[in-house]
């Protein structure tokens, strides 16, 4: 995949945990918005969805007694949270934000549509897109998969704790091997996990490559965007 030229970067709740067991640690969020302010100077449009795992789960609140759906927007919340977290600290690095919510909210944030996001991009800035899709029994996978989608994305980047898709579990199978590319079809038929299957195919009926690559070596989104085979590309 050649050069980026405007993006979907999602990132997971936990990732904002750093070694913490909960929430958000300043410092790995220093870190990422250091990281983006490097990639938006390379003159990149990115958006970026952000999970809210670190502070609440729809399904484990239902596992401990939650109305699924109530926890579902427990769930959504925290995304707001931590885009409001992320947000600060990339205004903090003197970058321009824009919090788009999937859940009206004012003045929180401004309620998502397509055309702010695309305004905003256009101008440089970073526009974080949270709250999910705004619906239950949805993950900010799917989320970032329909946001890629309507922003018309060159690829969504899926910034994960291991370097790419492996053919099994590395941690626990020692022959697995990483793949460089692989199509969506091969995705499915190996019966790989690399998002909740609504998102993925989402992505693979609207074509929207996706980029599974490690998003905690420093200097990792950079390269990536300067178009170094980082991670794995999945493709249609
Ligand atoms: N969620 C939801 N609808 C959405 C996106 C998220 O209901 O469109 C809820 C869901 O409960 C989920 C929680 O928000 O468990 C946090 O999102 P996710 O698990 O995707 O975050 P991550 O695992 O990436 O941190």
């Amino acid at each position: 995949m050649g050069k980026f030229k405007r993006v979907l970067l999602k990132l997971s709740g936990e990732s904002l945990m750093g070694n913490q067991q909960y929430g958000i640690d300043r410092e790995r969020l220093t870190d990422y918005a250091n990281e983006i302010k490097e990639a938006v100077g390379l003159g990149i449009e990115i958006g970026i969805v952000i999970g809210g795992g670190n502070i609440f789960r729809g399904l484990s609140g239902a596992a401990n007694g939650f109305d699924r759906v109530k926890g579902d927007q427990m769930g959504m919340l925290a995304t707001v949270i931590n885009s409001l977290a992320l947000s600060s600290a990339l205004q903090a690095t003197g970058v321009k934000t824009r919090v788009l919510t999937a859940i009206r909210m004012e003045p929180v944030g401004e309620f998502y549509a397509k055309e702010k996001a695309i305004e905003s991009l256009e101008k440089g800035e970073v526009v974080i897109l949270s709250a999910g899709t705004g619906n239950p029994y949805f993950t900010t996978d799917t989320g970032s998969s329909l946001r890629g989608i309507e922003i018309e994305a060159d690829a969504m980047l899926k910034g994960t704790r291991v370097d790419g898709i492996y053919s099994a579990d590395p941690e626990k199978d020692p022959t697995a091997t990483k793949f460089d590319e692989i199509t969506y079809d091969e995705v499915y038929n190996r019966g790989l996990k690399i998002m909740d299957l609504t998102a993925t195919t989402m992505c693979k009926e609207n074509n929207l490559p996706i980029v599974v690559f490690d998003m905690d070596t420093p200097g990792n989104l950079l390269k990536l965007l300067k178009g170094e085979k980082i991670g794995t590309l999945v493709h249609n």
